[in-house]
């Protein structure tokens, strides 16, 4: 992939994790700020209250792992790897890439996985 291009998928990665880590803040935020609230509630109040610490605490863990994906193609980006899949190393097509630049899989190894045929591998970062 040529120099132009890598920079580009690199924009968009990293404008990618500074929107997801501030989503990440905010979630942390929104829960202290919900945490506080609860001494003063009563228990009807304190149930719903609590329902959502548990969505904030899930929408910050999938921005959490979203994240981690997004770092893990920039990792790729810096030791030239980007945009090979990592299942069967063939070139991930640049649709795909442009729509998801973050893929690790090119479309039939993806596919595969959505069916259950191929087993994801661990991420080693
Ligand atoms: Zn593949």
């Amino acid at each position: 992939m040529d120099k132009q291009k890598l920079e580009h998928y690199r924009n968009l990665l990293e404008t990618r994790r500074r929107t997801l880590l501030e989503s990440v803040a905010r979630s942390e935020e929104d829960g202290r700020a919900a945490q506080e609230v609860d001494s003063a509630q009563d228990v009807a109040d304190r149930a719903s209250n609590s329902y959502q610490k548990e969505f904030l605490f899930a929408r910050s863990n999938n921005d959490r792992q979203f994240v981690r994906l997004v770092e893990h193609a920039l990792s790729h980006i810096a030791e030239g790897t980007y945009g090979e899949c990592e299942q069967c190393g063939s070139e991930i097509n640049e649709r795909r890439l442009e729509a998801v630049p973050w893929a690790q899989y090119c479309l039939a190894c993806q596919e595969r996985l959505d069916r259950g045929e191929l087993e994801q591998r661990p991420q080693q970062d």
